[in-house]
């Protein structure tokens, strides 16, 4: 007989992450052999850039690379990725002490609160959100505050609403622009604001920047790190997830203040023992990618947006027009919660959506769509959902 295994309280207690319960829907109705049109996961459908395959060819035989890596990367890529910051945004930073290495932003994310919350430190979150954020304060024993997205404010956290006890008791605080799941951009405005926060209440800023490359219309996204003050309050994390069609291959980075940067590889150091060189050998060609290789994909994408974009809007939901990302935050129809309204979708029209309460209570009311099929099967989903509201 087996003894009493047991979860910790923090895992207990967690809510249940929802793209796994997804998954057990889904996997029910394929089970039932429906045609199921899956644009709930955010998780790009092409294959990754061919030149980025071969070059990983290469870099696998290299016997240099089977050995343990360097825990905050590879010299090479750290000053790739200062390189890239360099191009993208004219942002300068110093590959020995303000670049990191991370096997995906998630990790950085999550492991982010251990190295600066300490029992009952606050980490304001935003909502909805990435859950990573939340959940990687849980596990540092901190309190998430959830601060509310709202279309009211442009999906930006309402710092005034917040109580100063609460800013005073906060050690770090997400931001994510253009932000998952509501697809918002934000303004440096924006951002100004959030840095006279951070330097009123001494608060560290995470910004998550997974999306910066995947925009519209020839709007280019900013970096937290271009602004006045930035690496004096934090850093930003990064990923080649979603830029590179790369999720699979877990590497990304965190850039900024060497402080917040050091005190995250510190965490790391002592849990992780970094990321298989050949991949960041790799990352090195992908970060050099021809912008016409990604400029293709992103037309693919805008073509795939302006499709749903007027299909939804065409059937009566409503739907904000996303300057960036490859989502679409839409609000249920009167009558509905984000809850039945993506059970109504699996159920009567093979469709599966994320609710928007998944990432946070104040997301109730919506669901997202992520852009990650096809224009016609896109097209089929709207015909199919005009049949069933
Ligand atoms: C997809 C995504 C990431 C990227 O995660 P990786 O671990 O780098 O694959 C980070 N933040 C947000 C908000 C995302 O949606």
């Amino acid at each position: 007989m087996a003894i009493n295994i047991e979860l910790s309280k923090r895992v207990k207690d967690l809510p249940p992450y929802i793209f796994a319960r997804i998954d057990k829907i889904k996997k029910n109705a394929r089970d039932k052999g429906a045609d199921i049109i899956d644009i709930g996961i955010g998780d790009p459908d092409m294959p990754t850039p061919k030149h980025i395959v071969e070059a990983m060819k290469v870099a696998v035989e290299n016997p240099e690379h089977h050995r343990y890596p360097s825990y905050e990367g590879m010299w090479s890529y750290r000053v790739e990725v200062a390189n890239w910051y360099k191009r993208r945004f004219n942002v300068t930073l110093d590959p020995a002490t303000e670049v990191l290495s991370l096997i995906g932003s998630k990790e950085g994310i999550g492991h982010l609160p251990l190295a600066f919350v300490d029992d009952g430190d606050v980490v304001l979150c935003p909502s909805p959100g990435y859950p990573v954020y939340e959940i990687g304060t849980i596990f540092a024993s901190g309190i998430p505050y959830l601060m509310p997205l709202k279309d009211e404010n442009s999906f930006f956290p309402d710092f005034a609403a917040i109580p100063a006890a609460v800013l005073k008791r906060a050690k770090i605080m997400f931001l994510n622009y253009p932000n998952n799941p509501t697809s918002a951009t934000c303004t440096e405005e924006d951002f100004k604001r959030a840095i006279e926060l951070a330097f009123k209440y001494n608060i560290i800023i995470c910004h998550d920047a997974a999306y910066t490359e995947m925009y519209y219309d020839g709007k280019r996204p900013i970096s937290f790190m271009e602004m006045d003050g930035a690496k004096e309050v934090g850093l930003e994390v990064h990923s080649l997830s979603k830029t590179y069609n790369m999720t699979g291959w877990r590497i990304g980075f965190a850039v900024g203040n060497k402080d917040a940067v050091g005190g995250l590889g510190k965490v790391k150091t002592n849990l992780d023992s970094g990321v298989f060189q050949a991949i960041q050998e790799t990352a090195i060609t992908a970060l050099n990618t021809d912008e016409a290789i990604l400029e293709a994909n992103r037309k693919i994408y805008q073509v795939r947006r302006d499709a749903l974009y007027d299909g939804l809007s065409k059937i009566g939901i409503e739907v904000n027009k996303p300057k960036a990302t490859f989502y679409m935050w839409a609000k249920v129809p009167a009558g509905f919660t984000s809850e039945s309204f993506a059970m109504h979708l699996i159920e009567k029209a093979a469709i599966i959506v994320t609710p928007g309460n998944g990432f946070g209570v104040p997301g109730e009311g919506y669901i997202r769509f992520a852009l990650t099929v096809g224009i016609e099967r896109l097209q089929e989903a709207i015909e199919r959902i005009k049949k069933v509201i």
